[in-house]
């Protein structure tokens, strides 16, 4: 079972797909985190893409659509695969669609409001990514892994809305790419994490 997650920036993918990879055993396949990673390792395109993301715009299709398939070149497993911030562009999509089928794809609907609020508040573990939320979470150690909670480089009042324009302008038009094939289900992101994940279960278990 593949499955993709899209959604705004804070809409809550990377808390929903721990959970279902999880759940369902799938391999969780980020881009932001696979990005970040590769800025933690100071490794070839570090430079680059850090400028990227701390700008909020998107990394080029060639270079990301590259770092996917070379993730995968490397990975030995037989699990099905979540995807989690990508397809983020039609092209990212359709490439996508070559390599591999897709079962799922969860649209997490999230108002502006909410994304800047999120973003306001959110921590991420700088060792395993878990996300907190620093109205509800005190310290900086993080629970699972014993890493550094911080915010992110990029969650920023200035970079909000540039990621939240690019979500309008290059990744909603992947919606509307698998709107009318029978993988893609809308889930409302405004609702508690157990009620999102709770609406995306019920899908795949009515299935
Ligand atoms: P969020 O969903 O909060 O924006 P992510 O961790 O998914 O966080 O992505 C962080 C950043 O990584 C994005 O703003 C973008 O710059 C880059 N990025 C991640 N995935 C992609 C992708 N598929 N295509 C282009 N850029 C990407």
């Amino acid at each position: 079972m593949n499955i993709i997650l899209i959604g705004a920036p804070a809409s809550g993918k990377g808390t929903q797909a721990n959970l279902l990879a999880q759940k369902f055993d799938l391999l969780h396949i980020s881009t932001g985190d696979m990005i970040r990673d590769i800025i933690r390792k100071d490794g070839q395109y570090s430079n680059e893409l850090k400028n990227i993301i701390d700008s909020g715009e998107l990394v080029p299709d060639n270079l990301i659509i590259d770092i996917l398939k070379m993730y995968l070149n490397t990975v030995d497993s037989k699990k099905g695969i979540l995807f989690d911030g990508f397809p983020r562009t039609v092209r990212q999509a359709e490439e996508l669609e070559k390599i591999v089928d897709i079962d799922y794809v969860f649209e997490i609907e999230v108002s502006l409001e909410t994304v800047i609020k999120r973003i306001e508040q959110r921590l991420i573990c700088s060792g395993c990514g878990m996300s907190y939320n620093s109205s509800k979470h005190s310290g900086d150690i993080c629970e699972s892994c014993g890493g550094k909670i911080k915010k992110r480089t990029d969650d920023t009042q200035e970079t909000v809305t540039v990621r939240y324009n690019n979500y309008c302008q290059s990744t909603y038009p992947v919606v509307k790419y698998f709107h009318d094939k029978s993988s893609y289900h809308q889930i409302d992101g405004e609702k508690s994490t157990d009620e999102v994940n709770d609406q995306i279960c019920k899908i795949i278990g009515s299935k």
